[in-house]
Order: C-alpha cells, then sequence, then structure tokens
C-alpha cells in the first residue's frame, strides 16, 4: 500500500521516541509499503518559539531570546545523539539543524530590535519546530538503513493564502505534492515537516495550532495514498476519554461524517479542517497507537459505518461558559440574533453552542470560557439601550455531547439521553440537536460531568460497541 504516516510532537518528543518512531516506519516498510511521514515539532517547540516571538517583541530582552534558541539547541542536539547512530548521518543532520538555529536567532534578534511582531513574522518563526524536526527524523531513519529525504512544507508543494497563523491550501497543492513527494517513494521515504506551507510569493505560512495533520492529509491526496495514518498515544478513537471511564472501547470504523462531530467540540480527536482533503479524496484516515503497532486502531471511512450500537461515542468539553440573554423585548424584534451573533463575532468570540426557545424571550450560548467576560462586556454594550434585559454568565458548566450517525432518523435517542439524565438526577441545563441529527449536546453542571458521561456510556452498552 501507499501510505502517509503523521507522527505528532508527544511521538518525537526525545530521541528515543524518534528511533522508535524510524523502527516503526522500516517495519512497515520492510512489508513492502511505500511511506510517506510527516512529522511535527518535538513535543514543547511550537509553543516555545510563540513564546520566544512574544518575549522578544514585547520585551526586546535578547538575552532571553537567546536562552530560549540554545535551549531548543539543546533539545535538538541530544535527541540527534540518541536517535542517530550513525555518525556522519548525525554530523550531517546536526549541521542542517546549526543553520536552522542560526536563521530563528537571527529573526528573534531582529524582533528584539524592532519591537514588532507581524503575523508574517510568526508564521516564520513558528515554521521552525517541523522544520528542525523533519532532517532529524530523516536522519534517524537513515541510520537504520532507510533511505530518507527530508523537506520543509514549502519543498513538498505547500501552496497557501497568505492568511498568516491560519492559512488555507490552494488547490493547486496536490499536483505540486505529485510532481514533488510521488516520484521520491519508490527510491525513499521522504520526511515532510507539517504545518507550514508558503504563499504564491514564497513567504512561510502555517496551517493554524495542530496543522500536521491537514499536512499529512494534503500529502495523502497529493500522492494518492490508500490510507493516512495519524499516530497518537491511544488506540486511535475512543467510545470516550479513558480517565473518565475505564471501560472506554477504541472504535474501529467510523464514518468522516461521525469523526467531524467527535472533533467538533475538543480539540482533541482531529480537527475537520484536517481531514477535509482525505474527504475529499476518499481516503481513509487510521489513528494508530504508537505503543500498540499491532492493534488496528480506528478507521476513519466515507460509507456510514453501521453498529448495533445508534450512539457511538460521549464527548465532554470543558472550560466552557453559557451565557443567557433576556428581556421581554426579544419577543418578535427582528434582527435581535443578528446582532448578538455580529457583535460577539467583531469581538473575536467563539460561539460553540447556541439555543433559542420558540418563546423568543431569551437565547442562551455556549463560548469559550477565555471569551466569556468579552462576550458579555459586547452584549451588555451592544444592548445597553434596550431591547435585552439581563446577560447572564455561568461559567461552572460543561458540554456533553452524544455522537453516532445511526442517531439520524431514529426515533428515542433523545428521549433515552434525557431520561438517564432524570434518573441519575442530573440537571439539563441547555439542549442543542442541529438537524444532522449525529449530535445530541446538552450543558450540565460541570461538576456531573464525569458521571454524566459514565451513565450514558453505560445506557448505551459502549463498553460492549464492535
Ligand atoms: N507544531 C504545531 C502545533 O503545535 C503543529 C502540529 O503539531 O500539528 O500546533
Ligand atoms: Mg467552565
Amino acid at each position: 500500500m501507499r501510505l502517509v504516516m503523521k507522527f505528532g510532537g508527544a511521538s518525537v518528543a526525545d530521541g528515543e521516541r524518534i528511533r522508535h518512531v524510524a523502527t516503526l516506519v522500516r517495519s512497515y516498510r520492510e512489508q513492502g509499503h511505500e511511506i510517506a511521514v510527516v512529522t511535527s515539532a518535538m513535543k514543547g517547540v511550537t509553543d516555545a518559539l510563540l513564546m520566544a516571538a512574544r518575549a522578544a517583541s514585547e520585551k526586546g530582552d535578547a538575552d532571553a531570546v537567546l536562552k530560549s534558541v540554545s535551549d531548543i539547541r539543546t533539545q535538538h542536539e541530544r535527541a540527534a545523539e540518541v536517535c542517530i547512530e550513525h555518525e556522519p548521518t548525525r554530523e550531517h543532520v546536526l549541521d542542517s539543524i546549526a543553520t536552522l538555529l542560526d536563521d530563528l536567532e537571527r529573526a528573534l534578534v531582529g524582533i528584539c530590535y524592532l519591537g514588532e511582531l507581524t503575523p508574517r513574522s510568526l508564521d516564520y518563526i513558528s515554521s521552525f519546530g517541523e522544520r528542525l524536526a523533519a532532517p532529524m527524523l530523516a536522519g534517524a531513519l537513515q541510520s537504520i538503513g532507510v533511505p530518507s529525504r527530508s523537506m520543509d512544507g514549502m519543498e513538498a508543494g505547500i501552496l497557501t493564502d497568505s492568511t498568516h497563523g491560519d492559512a488555507r491550501p490552494l488547490d493547486i497543492t496536490y499536483e505540486r505534492i505529485a510532481q514533488r513527494v510521488a516520484p521520491l517513494l519508490e527510491e525513499c521515504v521522504p520526511v515532510v515537516g507539517g504545518f507550514m506551507g508558503a504563499d504564491e510569493r514564497g513567504v512561510i505560512t502555517t496551517l493554524g495550532r495542530g496543522g500536521s495533520d491537514l499536512t499529512a492529509s494534503l500529502v495523502g491526496a497529493g500522492i494518492g495514498a490508500h490510507e493516512i495514518w495519524l499516530w497518537k498515544e491511544t488506540d486511535g478513537i475512543m467510545t470516550t476519554d479513558p480517565h473518565l471511564v475505564p471501560e472506554a472501547r477504541s472504535l474501529r470504523q467510523i464514518s468522516y461524517a461521525e469523526a467531524m462531530e467527535m472533533s467538533y467540540f475538543g480539540a482533541k480527536v482531529l480537527h475537520p479542517r484536517a481531514i477535509e482533503p482525505a474527504i475529499r479524496h476518499s481516503i481513509p484516515v487510521r489513528v494508530k497507537n504508537t505503543f500498540h503497532p499491532e492493534r488496528e486502531g480506528t478507521l476513519i471511512v466515507a460509507d456510514h459505518v453501521p453498529s448495533k450500537s445508534v450512539v457511538k461515542a460521549i464527548t465532554v468539553i470543558r472550560n466552557v461558559a453559557l451565557i443567557t440573554i433576556s428581556g421581554s423585548g426579544m419577543i418578535g424584534t427582528i434582527g435581535v440574533a443578528a446582532r448578538v451573533f455580529s457583535s460577539l463575532a467583531r469581538a473575536g468570540v467563539n460561539i460553540r453552542m447556541i439555543s433559542q426557545g420558540s418563546s423568543e424571550a431569551n437565547i442562551s450560548m455556549v463560548v469559550d470560557e477565555a471569551h466569556a467576560q468579552r462576550a458579555v462586556r459586547t452584549l451588555r454594550e451592544e444592548f445597553r439601550h434596550n431591547i435585552v434585559k439581563d446577560v447572564s454568565l455561568n461559567e461552572h458548566v460543561c458540554v456533553v455531547a452524544v455522537v453516532g450517525a445511526g442517531m439520524i432518523g431514529t426515533p428515542g435517542v433523545a428521549g433515552r439521553v434525557f431520561s438517564t439524565m432524570g434518573r441519575n438526577g442530573i440537571n439539563v441545563i441547555m439542549i442543542s440537536q442541529g438537524s444532522s441529527q449525529s449530535n445530541i449536546s446538552f450543558v450540565i453542571d460541570e461538576r456531573d460531568a464525569r458521571r454524566a458521561v459514565a451513565v450514558l456510556h453505560e445506557e448505551f452498552a459502549l463498553h460492549e460497541i464492535e
């Protein structure tokens, strides 16, 4: 098979982990697969780069900048010592790393002097994590006898618009990847640094936090992969968070549509944007566990995957807050919702859930906790004169989402969900089910989270799911 394998920051956290990844890739290559690898930055490096960039622009502290570059240098040099035994290879990789770090240092010092950090320079700085990781992993592969070549996102052909920090890939990317990456597969394992692309002027862009998954999908579509494998530290996609419910099971197969619902609320699973290219090219995505490569993991496919259970997963989203606006003046007044949502959009507030009862006397919404105060201020300001009488905030809530494509058109699922809550004395504060019907979400007190998930997992017998 032709495969893309993507490794996240935790999988390449240190020299031992990188060596493990290299051995994994070698074992699949020896089974006759053609493999392209996409790697994230080593764990913590993207965050360290963003912090260094902010310290440089806000404090102009050149010493702090030199210290962070030196920490990143040490982290990579140590890893190279461990994961690249073959000395000439290691020397070569250390050289490439040194050159990159010199560029990084110069850029950061420049930002110190300018005291200004543009989105464009922030992208340039944050791209270094993946650009450092790729040659290291390629070196680790070479060192154990696997021919390999590293490339950054720009070299691989990822062409984006110029929205720095959240750039969108242009369609021509697929063709470019086909020309640049696909021909290498026969003779070696190309290792592409994730997260980074470049715009039409050749300026470096990044694809948003967690963007290496998107790189993997793009590369998969570009080289015409049979499957895209996202390696994680857990057993694929689970019926729920195993920290909450120890009986949580790994799902064997789910559909893209279900995966999107599961990812929608928590960054944990998969970003919908990241699998969009895979969906468009109908390439199955497999989520596998680096600690248990012999297990199949979860395969995400186009078709609905029938299962005895209509519900497949229960997720809980914390760090959210509930805002309710009310007032009899809202009843029958046209344009209230428009004003609510456009004022919040202007204030940069992310809204996760919405509900308005047919009395029209109130609108409730769930927002990220970090945006809650700003949201309340914005709404009070927007309606300072009339219509809305009260804006209330409850920060002690969480959202529970019940997901499964089998719920579509199946009566009684909502009934079971809410009577389970009722039987267990859990108060439901707000409810929302989109007309896609494959996700029922509701808000409860955050103290009830663990119990709500446990009883629902039990109610739908998810510990027995196939
Ligand atoms: N390194 C980037 C981040 O931390 C991209 C990724 O890991 O997917 O967000
Ligand atoms: Mg909260």
